[in-house]
């Protein structure tokens, strides 16, 4: 019983994917680094470096999957680092700190805000300026069922989706609900018309909801 850890890792069975990230994020940690190289992993991980990159399909896309830097990366695009501040203005109902970069949800880690725009400060007064510049919707990427003359696509943008939660303080529209206030809440933003019955994908007709409220609301008028 005693090796039983032991013999589940000597045979392979198959270790998570959420220990094979914690284990890479631990080493980095204890390098003091934002990146591991494999061979480095290799000599200091809890498991072996080529399941990591297996499971994951390389070695850098588990660093990435793990939110640490890859080191021969050139960069992200700017849109990347953006998408991945909303993904934390929306979980947190707030603006993100600097630290909170280097834990989930955040895929992407400081530095490379930091290369892009010296500071992190810099880089969400840059988030602010983008999302809050004007953009006209991008029409339907594909010809839809629902109908043609649709002026809009189904999903918005990223601005949009910004431009709608802060509208609406980043607080659920149904039940008054924020992450900001409570752990656990996560903000959707939702069509008020459903996009299936011709709602178009605008600011006027897009509201923050929170999951309970959002998965009710689907209960009462499922979107087909
Ligand atoms: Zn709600």
């Amino acid at each position: 019983m005693e090796s039983k850890f032991e013999l589940q890792r000597v045979t392979g069975a198959r270790v998570t994917d959420a220990d094979l990230l914690a284990d890479l994020r631990a080493v980095a940690k204890q390098l003091g680094q934002e990146s591991v190289q494999q061979k480095t992993y290799r000599r200091l991980g809890k498991y072996d470096d080529t399941t990591c990159s297996r499971r994951f399909g390389s070695w850098n896309a588990a660093l990435r999957a793990a939110g640490l830097a890859v080191s021969n990366e050139v960069g992200f695009s700017d849109e990347k680092l953006f998408a991945n501040v909303l993904v934390l203005w929306q979980h947190y109902g707030r603006q993100p700190r600097r630290s909170e970069l280097a834990i989930p949800p955040s895929t992407i880690s400081q530095s490379p805000y930091l290369r892009r725009f010296g500071s992190w400060g810099a880089a969400l007064e840059a988030f602010v300026d983008f999302a809050n510049s004007t953009e006209t919707e991008a029409p339907p990427s594909a010809p839809n069922p629902a109908g043609a003359g649709r002026k809009t696509g189904r999903d918005p943008s990223l601005r949009l989706r910004f431009k709608v939660l802060q509208r609406d303080r980043f607080t659920c529209q149904s039940c008054g609900a924020s992450p900001a206030k409570a752990v656990g809440v996560e903000l959707h933003v939702d069509h008020a018309t459903p996009w299936s019955k011709s709602g178009e994908t605008t600011l006027e007709n897009l509201k923050t909801l929170c999951s309970a409220c959002n998965l009710g609301k689907s209960d009462l008028a499922p979107q087909t």
